[in-house]
Protein backbone atom coordinates (compact mmCIF):
# COMPACT_ATOMS: atom_id res chain seq x y z
CA UNK A 1 0.00 0.00 0.00
CA UNK A 2 1.07 3.46 -0.88
CA UNK A 3 1.07 6.57 1.37
CA UNK A 4 -1.45 8.83 0.42
CA UNK A 5 -2.11 12.43 1.08
CA UNK A 6 -4.23 11.70 4.15
CA UNK A 7 -1.36 9.79 5.86
CA UNK A 8 0.41 13.34 6.31
CA UNK A 9 0.21 16.35 8.68
CA UNK A 10 -0.08 18.89 6.52
CA UNK A 11 -0.10 22.14 8.75
CA UNK A 12 1.86 24.82 7.64
CA UNK A 13 3.59 22.26 5.54
CA UNK A 14 5.10 23.08 2.13
CA UNK A 15 3.50 20.56 -0.02
CA UNK A 16 4.65 20.09 -3.66
CA UNK A 17 1.25 18.65 -5.67
CA UNK A 18 2.18 17.63 -9.03
CA UNK A 19 -1.16 17.92 -10.77
CA UNK A 20 -1.90 16.42 -14.06
CA UNK A 21 -3.40 20.24 -15.75
CA UNK A 22 -2.03 18.94 -19.13
CA UNK A 23 -5.59 20.13 -21.07
CA UNK A 24 -6.56 20.70 -24.18
CA UNK A 25 -5.89 24.60 -25.21
CA UNK A 26 -6.91 26.54 -28.30
CA UNK A 27 -6.43 29.73 -29.60
CA UNK A 28 -5.14 30.32 -25.68
CA UNK A 29 -8.29 29.60 -23.95
CA UNK A 30 -8.81 26.14 -22.34
CA UNK A 31 -11.54 23.98 -24.28
CA UNK A 32 -12.13 21.27 -21.42
CA UNK A 33 -11.34 21.88 -18.06
CA UNK A 34 -12.19 18.57 -16.72
CA UNK A 35 -8.63 17.51 -15.61
CA UNK A 36 -8.70 20.70 -13.54
CA UNK A 37 -11.68 19.98 -11.80
CA UNK A 38 -10.22 15.97 -11.49
CA UNK A 39 -7.65 17.89 -9.46
CA UNK A 40 -9.76 19.55 -7.11
CA UNK A 41 -10.15 16.98 -4.61
CA UNK A 42 -6.93 16.98 -3.50
CA UNK A 43 -6.42 20.63 -4.10
CA UNK A 44 -9.16 21.25 -1.76
CA UNK A 45 -7.91 18.87 0.87
CA UNK A 46 -4.15 20.40 1.40
CA UNK A 47 -5.77 23.72 1.41
CA UNK A 48 -8.38 22.78 4.24
CA UNK A 49 -5.38 21.38 6.12
CA UNK A 50 -3.60 24.85 6.30
CA UNK A 51 -0.85 23.14 3.72
CA UNK A 52 1.45 25.71 1.80
CA UNK A 53 0.39 24.92 -1.69
CA UNK A 54 3.10 24.45 -4.89
CA UNK A 55 1.45 22.89 -7.94
CA UNK A 56 3.50 21.65 -10.54
CA UNK A 57 1.97 20.02 -13.83
CA UNK A 58 3.47 19.59 -17.45
CA UNK A 59 1.41 20.88 -20.15
CA UNK A 60 1.93 19.60 -24.13
CA UNK A 61 4.97 18.91 -25.51
CA UNK A 62 7.49 21.30 -25.36
CA UNK A 63 10.51 20.44 -27.84
CA UNK A 64 11.85 24.10 -28.83
CA UNK A 65 11.77 27.67 -27.76
CA UNK A 66 8.66 28.29 -29.53
CA UNK A 67 7.12 25.46 -28.31
CA UNK A 68 6.90 27.21 -25.01
CA UNK A 69 4.44 30.45 -26.16
CA UNK A 70 1.80 28.01 -26.53
CA UNK A 71 2.34 25.70 -23.27
CA UNK A 72 2.10 28.08 -20.83
CA UNK A 73 0.46 26.81 -17.41
CA UNK A 74 -0.47 30.76 -16.87
CA UNK A 75 -4.47 29.71 -18.47
CA UNK A 76 -4.82 27.36 -16.58
CA UNK A 77 -4.08 29.21 -12.93
CA UNK A 78 -6.33 31.71 -13.90
CA UNK A 79 -9.08 29.00 -14.72
CA UNK A 80 -7.89 27.15 -11.40
CA UNK A 81 -8.11 30.47 -9.34
CA UNK A 82 -12.33 30.65 -10.48
CA UNK A 83 -12.71 26.98 -9.24
CA UNK A 84 -11.41 27.01 -6.12
CA UNK A 85 -12.34 30.65 -4.76
CA UNK A 86 -8.72 32.06 -3.93
CA UNK A 87 -5.32 33.31 -5.47
CA UNK A 88 -3.55 31.03 -7.60
CA UNK A 89 -0.18 33.03 -8.10
CA UNK A 90 1.01 31.94 -11.06
CA UNK A 91 5.30 31.75 -11.13
CA UNK A 92 6.43 32.26 -14.86
CA UNK A 93 9.53 30.03 -14.64
CA UNK A 94 10.47 26.52 -13.33
CA UNK A 95 13.12 27.96 -11.18
CA UNK A 96 14.77 31.01 -9.96
CA UNK A 97 14.82 34.02 -7.55
CA UNK A 98 11.15 34.50 -8.27
CA UNK A 99 9.43 31.22 -7.44
CA UNK A 100 12.35 30.42 -4.53
CA UNK A 101 10.88 34.07 -3.09
CA UNK A 102 7.50 33.21 -3.65
CA UNK A 103 7.65 29.42 -1.90
CA UNK A 104 9.49 31.72 1.31
CA UNK A 105 6.42 33.99 1.53
CA UNK A 106 3.59 31.17 1.49
CA UNK A 107 0.96 31.20 4.12
CA UNK A 108 -1.21 28.29 5.05
CA UNK A 109 -3.71 27.76 2.62
CA UNK A 110 -2.07 30.08 -0.14
CA UNK A 111 -1.32 28.42 -3.72
CA UNK A 112 1.25 29.10 -5.83
CA UNK A 113 1.85 27.09 -9.64
CA UNK A 114 4.86 26.72 -11.30
CA UNK A 115 5.53 27.15 -14.85
CA UNK A 116 5.16 24.37 -16.92
CA UNK A 117 7.82 21.56 -15.78
CA UNK A 118 8.48 20.34 -19.22
CA UNK A 119 9.97 24.02 -20.06
CA UNK A 120 13.12 22.09 -18.47
CA UNK A 121 13.21 20.00 -21.69
CA UNK A 122 14.78 23.08 -23.76
CA UNK A 123 17.20 22.41 -24.72
CA UNK A 124 18.59 19.30 -22.78
CA UNK A 125 15.17 17.04 -21.47
CA UNK A 126 16.33 17.90 -17.37
CA UNK A 127 12.46 17.18 -16.70
CA UNK A 128 11.91 14.03 -18.98
CA UNK A 129 14.90 12.26 -18.09
CA UNK A 130 14.44 13.33 -14.52
CA UNK A 131 17.50 15.39 -13.87
CA UNK A 132 19.25 14.57 -10.55
CA UNK A 133 20.53 18.43 -10.04
CA UNK A 134 16.87 19.14 -11.21
CA UNK A 135 15.12 16.81 -9.21
CA UNK A 136 16.76 17.63 -6.14
CA UNK A 137 16.46 21.67 -6.82
CA UNK A 138 12.12 21.63 -7.11
CA UNK A 139 12.44 19.03 -3.76
CA UNK A 140 14.31 21.57 -1.81
CA UNK A 141 10.98 23.70 -2.39
CA UNK A 142 8.82 21.58 -0.39
CA UNK A 143 8.25 19.34 2.63
CA UNK A 144 6.16 16.81 1.50
CA UNK A 145 5.75 15.75 -2.05
CA UNK A 146 2.22 13.79 -3.47
CA UNK A 147 1.73 12.48 -6.79
CA UNK A 148 -1.94 13.49 -8.01
CA UNK A 149 -0.84 13.14 -11.95
CA UNK A 150 -1.92 9.41 -12.88
CA UNK A 151 -1.34 10.53 -17.04
CA UNK A 152 1.99 10.67 -16.29
CA UNK A 153 2.97 7.96 -13.48
CA UNK A 154 4.12 5.71 -16.04
CA UNK A 155 6.89 7.90 -16.82
CA UNK A 156 10.22 8.93 -14.70
CA UNK A 157 10.24 12.09 -14.85
CA UNK A 158 12.05 14.58 -12.38
CA UNK A 159 8.60 16.20 -11.20
CA UNK A 160 7.42 12.89 -10.37
CA UNK A 161 9.59 10.38 -9.36
CA UNK A 162 12.88 12.75 -8.85
CA UNK A 163 10.97 14.33 -6.22
CA UNK A 164 9.35 11.60 -4.51
CA UNK A 165 12.69 9.71 -4.05
CA UNK A 166 13.81 12.91 -2.18
CA UNK A 167 11.01 14.24 -0.26
CA UNK A 168 8.43 12.39 2.07
CA UNK A 169 5.79 11.35 -0.19
CA UNK A 170 2.71 10.38 -0.95
CA UNK A 171 -0.35 9.93 -4.10
CA UNK A 172 -3.49 12.23 -3.74
CA UNK A 173 -6.72 10.81 -4.17
CA UNK A 174 -6.76 11.03 -8.36
CA UNK A 175 -4.03 8.41 -8.04
CA UNK A 176 -4.70 6.54 -4.94
CA UNK A 177 -8.52 6.13 -7.07
CA UNK A 178 -6.73 4.62 -10.18
CA UNK A 179 -4.57 2.06 -8.06
CA UNK A 180 -7.84 1.19 -6.22
CA UNK A 181 -9.72 0.58 -8.76
CA UNK A 182 -7.29 -0.66 -11.87
CA UNK A 183 -5.25 -2.57 -9.34
CA UNK A 184 -7.59 -4.38 -7.61
CA UNK A 185 -9.76 -5.74 -10.12
CA UNK A 186 -6.46 -7.00 -11.93
CA UNK A 187 -5.42 -8.54 -8.51
CA UNK A 188 -8.96 -10.36 -7.34
CA UNK A 189 -11.72 -9.83 -9.67
CA UNK A 190 -15.01 -10.54 -8.72
CA UNK A 191 -15.66 -13.00 -11.22
CA UNK A 192 -16.52 -14.10 -14.49
CA UNK A 193 -14.64 -11.70 -15.24
CA UNK A 194 -14.31 -10.46 -19.01
CA UNK A 195 -11.80 -8.12 -20.93
CA UNK A 196 -13.19 -6.36 -24.00
CA UNK A 197 -10.06 -5.16 -26.41
CA UNK A 198 -10.33 -3.38 -29.59
CA UNK A 199 -8.25 -0.16 -31.20
CA UNK A 200 -6.23 -0.17 -34.34
CA UNK A 201 -3.36 -2.53 -33.59
CA UNK A 202 -2.17 -5.42 -31.88
CA UNK A 203 1.05 -4.42 -31.54
CA UNK A 204 -0.32 -1.67 -29.29
CA UNK A 205 -1.76 -4.29 -27.05
CA UNK A 206 0.78 -6.95 -27.04
CA UNK A 207 1.50 -6.37 -23.04
CA UNK A 208 -1.99 -6.48 -22.12
CA UNK A 209 -3.34 -9.48 -23.87
CA UNK A 210 -0.44 -11.69 -22.60
CA UNK A 211 -1.11 -10.42 -18.69
CA UNK A 212 -4.98 -10.35 -19.10
CA UNK A 213 -5.68 -13.60 -21.17
CA UNK A 214 -3.98 -15.17 -17.64
CA UNK A 215 -6.58 -13.45 -15.55
CA UNK A 216 -10.01 -13.29 -17.53
CA UNK A 217 -12.28 -15.80 -18.08
CA UNK A 218 -13.58 -14.27 -21.47
CA UNK A 219 -11.66 -12.01 -23.74
CA UNK A 220 -13.51 -10.58 -26.45
CA UNK A 221 -12.02 -8.92 -29.64
CA UNK A 222 -12.71 -6.27 -31.58
CA UNK A 223 -11.39 -3.10 -33.46
CA UNK A 224 -8.98 -3.33 -36.11
CA UNK A 225 -6.61 -6.06 -33.88
CA UNK A 226 -9.64 -8.19 -34.87
CA UNK A 227 -8.78 -8.95 -38.06
CA UNK A 228 -4.98 -10.30 -37.15
CA UNK A 229 -7.14 -12.85 -35.34
CA UNK A 230 -9.06 -13.84 -38.01
CA UNK A 231 -6.27 -14.04 -40.31
CA UNK A 232 -4.76 -16.13 -38.08
CA UNK A 233 -7.43 -18.33 -38.11
CA UNK A 234 -6.86 -18.54 -41.94
CA UNK A 235 -9.85 -16.10 -42.48
CA UNK A 236 -9.94 -14.12 -45.68
CA UNK A 237 -10.22 -10.19 -43.83
CA UNK A 238 -9.98 -8.33 -47.29
CA UNK A 239 -7.95 -4.98 -46.84
CA UNK A 240 -8.34 -4.74 -43.13
CA UNK A 241 -5.94 -3.25 -40.97
CA UNK A 242 -3.68 -7.14 -40.65
CA UNK A 243 -0.50 -6.65 -38.19
CA UNK A 244 1.52 -9.32 -39.87
CA UNK A 245 4.41 -9.30 -37.60
CA UNK A 246 2.28 -10.48 -34.92
CA UNK A 247 0.23 -13.37 -37.00
CA UNK A 248 2.50 -15.23 -35.20
CA UNK A 249 1.55 -14.48 -31.55
CA UNK A 250 -1.81 -14.21 -32.60
CA UNK A 251 -1.68 -17.83 -33.40
CA UNK A 252 -0.15 -19.34 -30.13
CA UNK A 253 -2.30 -17.38 -27.76
CA UNK A 254 -5.40 -18.47 -30.32
CA UNK A 255 -4.68 -22.11 -29.80
CA UNK A 256 -3.64 -22.03 -26.18
CA UNK A 257 -6.96 -19.92 -24.92
CA UNK A 258 -8.89 -21.19 -27.47
CA UNK A 259 -12.51 -21.14 -25.47
CA UNK A 260 -11.77 -17.77 -23.82
CA UNK A 261 -10.86 -16.19 -27.29
CA UNK A 262 -14.27 -14.64 -28.92
CA UNK A 263 -13.81 -13.30 -31.92
CA UNK A 264 -16.50 -10.75 -34.41
CA UNK A 265 -18.60 -13.50 -36.23
CA UNK A 266 -19.79 -10.27 -38.41
CA UNK A 267 -19.05 -6.83 -39.85
CA UNK A 268 -19.42 -3.37 -41.02
CA UNK A 269 -17.53 -2.74 -43.96
CA UNK A 270 -16.23 0.03 -46.13
CA UNK A 271 -13.68 1.16 -48.75
CA UNK A 272 -12.04 3.20 -47.03
CA UNK A 273 -11.38 5.30 -43.39
CA UNK A 274 -13.13 8.17 -44.68
CA UNK A 275 -16.78 9.88 -43.53
CA UNK A 276 -17.64 9.27 -47.29
CA UNK A 277 -17.44 5.35 -47.04
CA UNK A 278 -20.58 3.36 -47.30
CA UNK A 279 -21.12 1.21 -44.60
CA UNK A 280 -22.15 -2.46 -45.84
CA UNK A 281 -22.30 -5.82 -43.11
CA UNK A 282 -21.63 -8.31 -43.93
CA UNK A 283 -21.01 -11.88 -42.44
CA UNK A 284 -17.16 -12.83 -41.51
CA UNK A 285 -16.98 -15.56 -44.02
CA UNK A 286 -18.13 -13.40 -46.42
CA UNK A 287 -15.58 -10.90 -46.71
CA UNK A 288 -13.69 -10.30 -50.14
CA UNK A 289 -10.56 -9.03 -51.16
CA UNK A 290 -11.24 -5.17 -51.29
CA UNK A 291 -13.41 -5.14 -47.97
CA UNK A 292 -12.15 -3.52 -45.00
CA UNK A 293 -13.41 -4.42 -41.76
CA UNK A 294 -14.25 -1.01 -39.64
CA UNK A 295 -16.88 -2.08 -37.15
CA UNK A 296 -18.00 -5.05 -35.57
CA UNK A 297 -21.43 -6.29 -36.49
CA UNK A 298 -24.71 -6.78 -35.05
CA UNK A 299 -24.25 -10.53 -34.78
CA UNK A 300 -21.15 -9.99 -32.81
CA UNK A 301 -22.88 -6.84 -30.67
CA UNK A 302 -24.98 -9.60 -29.60
CA UNK A 303 -22.68 -12.36 -29.02
CA UNK A 304 -20.51 -10.11 -26.87
CA UNK A 305 -23.40 -8.71 -24.95
CA UNK A 306 -24.41 -12.55 -24.14
CA UNK A 307 -20.87 -12.43 -22.62
CA UNK A 308 -21.48 -9.63 -21.16
CA UNK A 309 -24.13 -10.66 -19.36
CA UNK A 310 -22.94 -13.47 -17.49
CA UNK A 311 -19.80 -11.02 -16.23
CA UNK A 312 -19.42 -9.36 -12.86
CA UNK A 313 -16.43 -7.66 -13.81
CA UNK A 314 -16.03 -5.87 -17.26
CA UNK A 315 -12.89 -4.09 -18.16
CA UNK A 316 -12.80 -2.24 -21.49
CA UNK A 317 -9.73 -1.01 -23.43
CA UNK A 318 -10.14 -0.36 -27.23
CA UNK A 319 -12.86 0.95 -29.46
CA UNK A 320 -14.79 -1.90 -31.17
CA UNK A 321 -14.52 -0.08 -34.33
CA UNK A 322 -13.85 2.85 -35.82
CA UNK A 323 -16.11 5.05 -33.64
CA UNK A 324 -14.82 8.43 -34.69
CA UNK A 325 -17.17 8.14 -37.90
CA UNK A 326 -20.48 7.54 -37.70
CA UNK A 327 -21.27 4.75 -39.76
CA UNK A 328 -18.79 2.79 -38.03
CA UNK A 329 -19.72 3.59 -34.69
CA UNK A 330 -22.72 1.57 -33.89
CA UNK A 331 -20.47 -1.52 -32.09
CA UNK A 332 -18.78 0.91 -29.82
CA UNK A 333 -21.97 2.77 -28.75
CA UNK A 334 -23.97 -0.76 -28.65
CA UNK A 335 -21.47 -1.65 -26.02
CA UNK A 336 -21.10 1.60 -24.13
CA UNK A 337 -25.01 1.57 -23.80
CA UNK A 338 -25.42 -1.83 -22.58
CA UNK A 339 -22.24 -1.88 -19.70
CA UNK A 340 -23.68 2.12 -18.57
CA UNK A 341 -26.77 0.01 -17.87
CA UNK A 342 -25.35 -2.95 -16.07
CA UNK A 343 -25.20 -3.70 -12.16
CA UNK A 344 -21.64 -4.73 -12.22
CA UNK A 345 -18.19 -3.41 -12.00
CA UNK A 346 -17.15 -1.80 -15.12
CA UNK A 347 -13.53 -0.35 -15.71
CA UNK A 348 -12.38 1.63 -18.68
CA UNK A 349 -9.39 2.02 -19.65
CA UNK A 350 -7.09 3.84 -22.54
CA UNK A 351 -7.62 7.49 -23.66
CA UNK A 352 -9.87 6.36 -26.92
CA UNK A 353 -12.26 4.49 -24.96
CA UNK A 354 -12.13 6.60 -22.28
CA UNK A 355 -13.19 9.39 -25.08
CA UNK A 356 -15.91 7.24 -26.50
CA UNK A 357 -17.86 6.54 -23.41
CA UNK A 358 -17.53 9.96 -22.23
CA UNK A 359 -19.12 11.48 -25.50
CA UNK A 360 -21.88 9.12 -24.93
CA UNK A 361 -22.48 10.75 -21.86
CA UNK A 362 -21.64 7.73 -19.40
CA UNK A 363 -19.08 8.93 -18.09
CA UNK A 364 -21.16 8.54 -14.23
CA UNK A 365 -22.52 5.28 -15.51
CA UNK A 366 -19.70 3.01 -15.44
CA UNK A 367 -17.26 2.22 -12.08
CA UNK A 368 -14.35 3.90 -13.24
CA UNK A 369 -13.32 5.50 -16.70
CA UNK A 370 -9.51 5.58 -16.09
CA UNK A 371 -7.94 9.29 -16.88
CA UNK A 372 -4.38 8.01 -17.86
CA UNK A 373 -4.61 6.87 -21.54
CA UNK A 374 -0.80 5.51 -21.56
CA UNK A 375 -0.38 4.75 -17.56
CA UNK A 376 -3.92 2.65 -17.43
CA UNK A 377 -2.71 0.36 -20.39
CA UNK A 378 0.76 -0.33 -18.18
CA UNK A 379 -1.46 -0.93 -15.57
CA UNK A 380 -3.27 -3.54 -17.40
CA UNK A 381 -0.09 -5.07 -18.28
CA UNK A 382 0.78 -5.17 -15.09
CA UNK A 383 3.83 -3.07 -15.08
CA UNK A 384 4.47 -1.07 -12.30
CA UNK A 385 4.53 2.52 -12.45
CA UNK A 386 7.73 4.25 -11.59
CA UNK A 387 5.61 7.48 -10.85
CA UNK A 388 3.87 4.99 -7.96
CA UNK A 389 6.67 2.97 -7.32
CA UNK A 390 8.56 5.95 -6.14
CA UNK A 391 6.15 6.98 -3.39
CA UNK A 392 6.66 6.15 0.35
CA UNK A 393 4.95 2.73 1.31
CA UNK A 394 2.38 3.05 4.23
P1 LIG B 1 -7.24 3.30 -26.52
O1 LIG B 1 -6.71 4.71 -26.71
O2 LIG B 1 -8.56 3.29 -25.83
O3 LIG B 1 -6.23 2.39 -25.92
P2 LIG B 1 -6.54 2.59 -29.22
O4 LIG B 1 -5.70 3.82 -29.32
O5 LIG B 1 -5.86 1.30 -29.14
O6 LIG B 1 -7.56 2.73 -27.98
O7 LIG B 1 -7.52 2.48 -30.45
C1 LIG B 1 -8.34 3.51 -30.87
C2 LIG B 1 -8.39 3.59 -32.36
O8 LIG B 1 -8.66 2.34 -32.97
C3 LIG B 1 -9.48 4.53 -32.80
O9 LIG B 1 -8.90 5.66 -33.41
C4 LIG B 1 -10.30 3.71 -33.79
O10 LIG B 1 -10.68 4.44 -34.93
C5 LIG B 1 -9.34 2.60 -34.17
N1 LIG B 1 -10.06 1.42 -34.69
C6 LIG B 1 -11.03 0.74 -34.10
N2 LIG B 1 -11.49 -0.24 -34.91
C7 LIG B 1 -10.75 -0.18 -36.04
C8 LIG B 1 -10.76 -0.92 -37.26
N3 LIG B 1 -11.61 -1.92 -37.47
N4 LIG B 1 -9.86 -0.56 -38.20
C9 LIG B 1 -9.01 0.46 -37.98
N5 LIG B 1 -8.96 1.19 -36.86
C10 LIG B 1 -9.83 0.88 -35.89
MG1 LIG C 1 -5.39 5.57 -28.17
Amino acid sequence: MKKTIRDFDLLGKSVIIRCDFNVPISDGKITDDNRIVESLKTINYAIDKGAKLLLMSHLGRVKTEEDKLKNSLQVVAVRLSELIHREVKFIPETRGSLLEEAVNNLNNGEVILVENTRFEDVPDKLESNNDFELATYWSKLGDIYINDAFGTSHRAHASNVGIAEKLPSGVGFLVEKEIKMIGEVIENPVRPLTVILGGSKVSDKIGVIKNLVNIADYILIGGGMAFTFLKAKGLEVGSSIVDLENLDFCKEILEKYNEKIILPIDVVCGLEVSENSTAIAKKIADMNKNDMGLDIGQDSIELFINYLEKSKTVIWNGPVGVFEIEQFSNGTKAIANHLANQNIITIIGGGDTAAAVINEGYKESFTHVSTGGGASLEMLEGTILPGIEAIDNS
